[in-house]
């Protein structure tokens, strides 16, 4: 009961994912209807249900356009888990200030970027002037497209693509 359902909005745009349980509490609550199926069946004493893969909301629910939270974890998923200096991919990737807080550097997506220990040490407390260093791109926001938010399942769950793509 706790596989993941996508849940698109009622214009079919992908929203997010919920627990089987919670996609079957709306469905039941005729607030969802099913797209996919394909899971098999749910069987309680009196009834059969099949479980639901993707569920589309029978109304629209208006919300900001989503944002990629900014964190360590997604720091390093942009820059595709290589330093942004030496470009090397190695595992213990750590978040660089390019323009070093103590300068007036902001804790933001346009200046932070994954940095190997080694380049963090050599760059230090310098600006990327000062330490002679540069960077493979400059830093962004990523945009929160469906396959940024969601791509992690499609290996699970392929049938889900079709409703992702585009968004
Ligand atoms: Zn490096």
């Amino acid at each position: 009961m706790n596989s993941p359902v996508l849940v698109l909005n009622g214009n079919y745009e992908p929203l997010n994912v919920c627990t089987t349980k919670r996609a079957m509490g709306l469905i039941l609550a005729g607030k969802a209807t099913v797209l996919e199926n394909g899971r098999g069946v749910i069987r309680t004493v009196s009834r059969t249900f099949e479980r639901p893969s993707v569920i589309r909301l029978v109304y629209v629910v208006r919300r900001p356009r989503p944002r990629v939270h900014l964190s360590k974890r997604e720091i390093l998923r942009r820059d595709e888990y290589r330093c942004q200096y030496c470009g090397r991919k190695v595992s213990n990737l750590t978040v660089d200030h390019v323009i070093p807080r103590h300068r007036g550097g902001q804790h933001s997506w346009e200046n932070l970027v994954a940095a190997c220990p080694q380049c963090n040490r050599r760059k230090g407390g310098r600006t990327l002037e000062e330490a002679r260093m540069k960077l493979l791109r400059k830093p962004f926001e990523p945009k929160p497209t469906a396959r940024y938010l969601f791509g992690s399942y499609l290996q699970e769950n392929e049938e889900w693509a079709k409703y992702i793509d585009g968004w």
